[in-house]
């Protein structure tokens, strides 16, 4: 079965001790989750060690990071390995995230050698893919999104595809406000599901997690969840403030 996952990107916000205080909010708050309903906090790279010991004593709560070099180490002046991420108990590494394919230029190719990094230090991969708005009202959004996750995901292994959950996230509703409507949502996943199981069978599709992120809140979160193919959410804007979180969250457990 399938896991839920909602999983919060922090980005370049927040201090340390507003970390530290948000973290200790969900903790106050957190619904009794479970094996198959699992939370992701991925907060800036100063704040893993610090998250790292508040999410200890939260079950089903894992950390995560919003990146990592393509590179196990060496002269890299300012990058952060895969290894070093797993020596800080990381569990999660979003990789391919639009932002830093946007301002970072990072393609299809180096981003399948960070999915390399990532599983090969015994980390999960979330895996982000989406289309730009002109694609979108090019109507070229389905094979769009699957050449990213071909160039990026299909030359894994059944057995390595385990450790990947996919993000949907729509550019054209990152941060805008502007949600996709769940048939929208629905459509895609149920069409990343199918390029999944005519790559690897069936059976390895229905057990992939598929996420879906831009502009989720606790008012749209149900509706979007309630999907078939919607298996929760990565949440940007509404995971910076406990209460918008948690009704996220309290979504998924319901859903
Ligand atoms: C994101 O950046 O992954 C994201 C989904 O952001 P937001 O929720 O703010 O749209």
């Amino acid at each position: 079965m399938r896991k839920k996952i909602v999983a919060a990107n922090w980005k370049m916000n927040l201090k340390l001790a507003e970390g530290a205080e948000l973290v200790n909010d969900l903790y106050n708050t957190m619904p009794a989750l479970s094996n198959n309903c699992n939370v992701v906090i991925a907060p800036p790279y100063t704040h893993l060690l610090q998250t790292a010991t508040q999410l200890a004593v939260i079950d089903h709560v894992y950390l995560g990071a919003q990146n990592c070099h393509h590179e196990s180490s060496g002269a890299y002046t300012g990058e952060i390995s895969a290894g070093m991420l797993r020596s800080t108990e990381v569990d999660y590494v979003i990789i391919g995230h639009s932002e830093r394919r946007q301002y970072f230029g990072e393609d299809n190719e180096l981003l399948a050698r960070k999915v390399n990094q990532v599983l090969s230090n015994s980390m999960n991969v979330i895996y982000c893919c989406g289309e730009p708005l002109e694609i979108r009202d090019a109507h070229t959004q389905n094979i769009y999104v699957e050449q990213q996750l071909k160039k990026g995901l299909f030359h894994l292994s059944a057995e390595q595809l385990i450790d990947v959950v996919i993000a949907y996230e729509p550019i054209w509703a990152i941060g805008t406000g502007r949600t996709a409507t769940s048939t929208q949502a629905q459509d895609m996943h149920a069409h990343i599901r199918s390029v999944i199981a005519d790559q690897y069978g069936a059976d390895v599709a229905a057990n992939i997690s598929i996420l879906y992120g831009g502009s989720c809140k606790p008012s749209n979160a149900a509706e979007l969840f309630a999907c078939a193919d919607v298996d929760g959410g990565l949440i940007g804007g509404a995971s910076l403030k406990a209460d918008e979180f948690i009704g996220i969250i309290s979504a998924m457990i319901k859903s």
